[in-house]
């Protein structure tokens, strides 16, 4: 039998080894998490929606500028920013494309396309859906940026509040995110919002939705709202 007699160098040595362990087993805990949160970033997945697309155009403002266009271009502005801030980001489309194409004697394309969109946000398991689109009424005068949610959906309302929130600081007249009625934030399973970024029957809003730094000024307050969201998820 081998007897290990300690000095007391030996017992200072071990004892100062052992307050070390400790402090680094204290800290843990706070450099682990701060890690979590940087990382869960990159572990939530979105689908970024652009409405309609090819044979669907939407609609229209009074010079025949379409509503898809415009969805196309401010998703693809979203999908960039959220990307830079670590996301994993899918898109339902990324051209001028239908998801479902028109077939002779068919009935039913427009749904077929709505629930292929659906799918997507589904395979690629998306946290959310982010269905992007202008709205358009007979009376010219109404505009702003609404975001909508299903009111079955509180993480989807949650989100929409959010990013109300972001709208508002960017337009002149506050607006209120709302319950709506929409196919594709209603489908059990997907949670999501329906982002009406302004009117394109009215004369001026219309205008501003052609202008690219103005897309871009949409894109980050729906960004903003999303990472808001997400970080708070994040640290809970
Ligand atoms: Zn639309």
């Amino acid at each position: 039998m081998k007897i290990i007699i300690l000095t007391r160098d030996k017992i200072q040595l071990f004892l100062y080894l052992l307050g070390i362990i400790l402090c680094l087993f204290i800290l843990f805990p706070y450099f682990s998490n701060t890690k979590y949160t940087k990382g869960s970033l990159n572990r939530i997945t979105l689908l970024v929606d652009p409405g309609h697309g090819g044979v669907d155009g939407g609609t229209a403002d009074h010079l025949g500028n379409l509503e898809k266009d415009i969805n196309l271009a401010i998703a693809l502005k979203l999908r960039a920013q959220l990307r830079q801030s670590g996301l994993n980001v899918f898109m339902s489309r990324e051209t001028d494309t239908e998801l479902s194409p028109f077939i002779k004697g068919r009935q039913g394309r427009h749904r077929r396309d709505l629930s292929a969109r659906i799918e997507k946000a589904k395979t690629t398991g998306s946290l959310f859906i982010i269905s992007i689109h202008c709205d358009w009424s007979t009376d010219r005068g109404r505009h702003g940026m609404i975001a909508f949610y299903n009111y079955q959906d509180p993480a989807g309302k949650k989100l929409a509040l959010i990013v109300q929130e972001e709208f508002n600081k960017i337009q002149k007249t506050p607006q209120k995110a709302a319950p709506g009625n929409y196919f594709i934030i209603k489908q059990p399973g997907v949670s999501g919002v329906l982002l009406e970024v302004g009117f394109l029957s009215n004369p001026e809003e219309a205008v501003l939705l052609q202008n690219k730094e103005y897309q871009e000024k949409i894109a980050l307050a729906i960004a903003n709202g999303i990472l808001q969201y997400c970080r708070n998820l994040s640290s809970t």
